[in-house]
């Protein structure tokens, strides 16, 4: 049986022409790009490398993006009180707060702060409940780019069973309800793991479909991989690696080389699903533009 490594770079790029071209669009009708805003607190690797690559891709694809910095030892309120004047500002549709915070700043408050219709993460919990009920929302992104792959490369989803492996409101627990609806992708019966799982590879055998994001490097072995699943893995873990220049190394949750030989399709760490992310961030912005979730 063949198998099919899921080219999530590719798909991006041409994600990103149409985005490219639904500006040229708005442009030529007399509007304005779509506006994100980034909050960025600190100075974490990993996380000035998203944002690089966010305002990268939204300066490719011709959105206004703007990033406001803050140091690690910013209050919780002035954040809260830009999150505010940005809610209020008529250039930014989008506003998002790259993770993760210091301890002093609760992720819940700073979700809630940003107004739903703004809200191009999904993490606000009206979003978040508007998914579960099957009701026009933003879609946290990359749950909402694993959705767009699987439908790229046409992985049938009705009455698979699904594993997630990750239960954060960001990846596993949104990835979960998406493939649970009744829609297209969708349909399957999933079954969620988590750090207090006993057992899990009893349950990653059983996977169809199976879900990595978890954010520990090479958890998932092939022993644990059911011969012709379709292989997803959200995991990115800078692991130290003196042969490479930056002196780490990218690593997802899978054990890629041995998985990859049993399974039907998987997606590479990187060049999988983290692409898809950033166009589903894009995609929400463009939906928040054009008022298409609220109105
Ligand atoms: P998180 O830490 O919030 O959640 C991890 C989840 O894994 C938890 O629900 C936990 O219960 C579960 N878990 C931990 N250890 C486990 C174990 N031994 N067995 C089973 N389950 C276990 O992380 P997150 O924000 O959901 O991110 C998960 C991973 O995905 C991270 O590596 C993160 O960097 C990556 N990520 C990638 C993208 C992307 O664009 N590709 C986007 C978001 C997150």
């Amino acid at each position: 049986m063949g198998m099919t490594i899921i080219d999530g770079k590719q798909t991006a790029e041409e994600y990103k022409a149409l985005l490219k071209q639904e500006v040229n669009v708005l442009v030529a009708t007399g509007k304005r790009p779509p506006g994100l805003a980034i909050l960025l607190i600190g100075n974490n690797g990993a996380s000035e490398t998203y944002v690089a690559n966010k305002l990268k891709t939204c300066h490719d694809v011709g959105f206004n993006a703007s990033l406001f910095r803050f140091e690690n030892t910013v209050s919780e309120n002035e954040i809260l009180n830009c999150i505010n004047e940005l809610n209020f500002n008529s250039s930014i549709d989008g506003v998002i707060v790259q993770s993760p915070f210091p301890n002093h700043i609760s992720p819940q408050k700073i979700n809630e702060a940003i107004h739903p219709a703004k809200d191009v993460d999904g993490f606000h919990p009206m979003n978040a409940g508007r998914l579960q009920q099957n009701k026009p929302c933003y879609i946290a992104a990359t749950p909402k780019g694993i959705m767009q792959l699987i439908e790229k490369y046409k992985i049938e989803t009705q009455g698979k069973h699904c594993v997630v492996v990750g239960r954060s409101n960001i990846v596993g627990m949104p990835m979960s309800i998406l493939l649970s609806r009744n829609s297209k992708p969708g349909n399957c019966t999933v079954t969620i793991c988590h750090s207090k799982t006993v057992d899990l590879a009893s349950y990653t055998k059983r996977a169809d479909i199976l879900i990595a994001a978890i954010g520990s490097p090479e958890l998932i072995t092939a022993a644990m991989v059911k011969e012709g699943a379709v292989v997803i893995d959200v995991g990115i873990t800078r692991v130290a690696d003196k042969a490479t220049k930056s002196g780490y190394k990218l690593k997802g949750d899978i054990k890629y080389d041995e998985v990859a030989a049993k399974c039907s399709f998987i997606t590479p760490v990187p060049g999988g699903v983290g692409p898809m992310t950033i166009i589903g961030l894009l995609q929400n912005t463009l939906l928040a533009t054009k008022n298409a979730i609220y109105n």
